[in-house]
């Protein structure tokens, strides 16, 4: 048996004792370093309240203490009523979802084949220590609440053995591929390109089927660069590429930004990607901290998609993946961001991503969601419903991919329960002609869940359901795990302000 389950095994005393939060989606806006975090708003105070509540409410009909209920698939519906009840109803919940074990079940094998491809995924290698990674405002503890244990961040959460235990294990996810970033100081990388392909391995051979994909990252301009280049093609064979614009993500003083239209530096790499047949590029944008125009007053325009029609024209042979959907600011609810919202019927850079395609005549420009929907799901609903909607609209249901920027933000089942649960309000639908996303197993759900993915990265036939991993060592060790009674494990990696 490989190391990684034997460590996870080994670990689950632990991940079950006191080092765990608590609820089912996070109520703080947390950061991983590649934009600042912020405190509590709120709202966020209120829809805990509402959550306790609940739980306060529910859990002793179900013979349960609040603690088991929120780790619960009963808790996870009474998150989403929570939410309703604060936001304005966005989530679908019927009230027997939080109290009655059939229509839990029911919900559960509704969705048991639903194939899940996350395209953004992180951890960082085994050695990593930059402690920006965790002390951002010291790492505050996550939760306070009343019978919630509470506990740091620490570098364990988020490593390999780990990273398995909560995208397998905790959450519907099928399939994944692990990304990093560029970086100005190599100790701040998350994973090398050759770490990235080592662990791919690792979890594959482990697996006994193709469960994990990486990301070789590129940066034009900088040392070394095209080297790595050629070794990322003729060594490591990524599934696709990741760039970073911005040059540093972690860094607002970055010093090798680029532009994805840069006909001088970066066309000869995307010659090199097609001859290589390497032709899926993905583009980190957006996700800007409040005081970005002050504080990164060279850096930002970089971070926008200005440079992505022009180059997705001149390079049909290559798809643009925009990764964030290009969401300006890190949360939504920067009052400015709202109004223009709820105004215009835009949203800032999100909506430029989307005009695209009518404004270059192209089709080759994609959106992934990490962290965008999951900071909205939590923070405006309604925002974060409109946004997928939006990008429906401009790109097409079939240009949207799920990503979560899993385990920065924890195992990412609460934001696939997000995302089958959500609904643009009707008001929105009809002031800015926004399409409905539909049921949670509809076919638009299910395409942006996986099959899109699964398009644009060449899986075929039995590949693309969810039955064909059924059976594979990890699905045994997920059995294994679920029958030993783990608990989901609820905890959000990431670095919150400290209160
Ligand atoms: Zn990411």
């Amino acid at each position: 048996m490989s190391d990684w389950f034997r460590a996870d095994k080994d670990a689950k005393g632990q991940l079950a004792g006191p080092r765990e939060a608590g609820l089912p989606i996070p109520t703080r806006i947390m950061s991983n370093g590649e934009y600042s975090p912020l405190p509590q708003t709120e709202d966020q105070r209120r829809v805990e309240a509402a959550l306790f509540d609940l739980a306060d409410r529910f859990a002793p009909r179900l013979d349960m203490n609040r603690r088991r209920f929120l780790q619960s698939s009963f808790g996870m519906a009474a998150a989403f009523g929570a939410l309703n009840s604060v936001f304005g109803t966005s989530y679908a919940v019927a009230q027997d979802e939080i109290a009655d074990t059939g229509a839990a079940a029911e919900w559960a094998a509704r969705h048991a084949g639903q194939f899940i491809f996350d395209g953004h995924l992180h951890f960082v290698h085994d050695a990593y220590d930059w402690p920006g990674i965790l002390g951002f405002r010291n790492a505050a503890r996550f939760m306070q609440a009343d019978g919630i244990p509470q506990r740091d961040p620490d570098f364990d959460d988020v490593k390999f053995e780990n990273f398995v235990k909560e995208v397998y294990f905790d959450s519907d996810t099928t399939v994944g591929i692990v990304s990093t970033a560029t970086s100005d100081d190599p100790a701040r990388r998350f994973l090398t390109n050759e770490q990235i392909a080592g662990d791919v391995a690792r979890l594959n051979s482990a697996a006994g089927s193709r469960r994990l994909m990486g990301h070789a990252a590129f940066h034009p301009g900088a040392d070394g660069w095209w080297d790595a280049l050629e070794e990322a093609i003729e060594v490591h064979r990524p599934i696709s590429w990741k760039g970073y614009t911005v040059g540093d993500p972690l860094s607002p003083t970055s010093i090798a930004p680029w532009r994805l239209d840069d006909e001088d530096l970066v066309y000869p790499a995307y010659e090199r990607m097609v001859e290589a047949g390497i032709t899926n590029v993905c583009i980190h944008k957006g996700l800007m901290p409040a005081d970005y125009a002050t504080r990164m007053p060279d850096l930002w325009p970089y971070a926008t998609v200005d440079d992505v029609g022009k180059a997705a024209q001149d390079w049909p042979q290559l798809n643009f993946i925009i990764y964030h959907a290009a969401m300006r600011p890190v949360v939504m609810f920067d009052p400015g961001f709202i109004a223009a919202f709820e105004e215009t019927g835009r949203m800032e850079w999100v909506s430029d991503l989307a005009d695209i395609p009518d404004r270059f005549g192209v089709s080759n420009v994609y959106a992934d969601v990490g962290t965008s929907f999951g900071q909205g799901a939590i923070t405006q609903p309604r925002l974060a419903a409109a946004m997928m909607s939006i990008l429906v609209k401009g790109l097409g249901g079939d240009h949207v991919l799920w990503g979560t920027d899993a385990v920065w933000w924890g195992s990412p089942q609460w934001q696939i329960e997000a995302f089958r649960r959500i609904e643009v309000a009707a008001d929105l639908q009809d002031r800015f002609g926004l399409p409905a996303l539909g049921a949670s197993d509809g076919e638009l759900k299910t395409r942006i869940f996986g099959l899109n993915s699964a398009d644009l990265y060449g899986f075929s036939g039995a590949e693309r359901t969810v039955a064909h991993y059924a059976d594979d060592r990890l699905s045994q060790h997920k059995a294994d795990y679920l029958r030993d009674g783990a608990d989901r494990s609820n905890a959000y990696y990431g670095f919150i302000t400290g209160e």
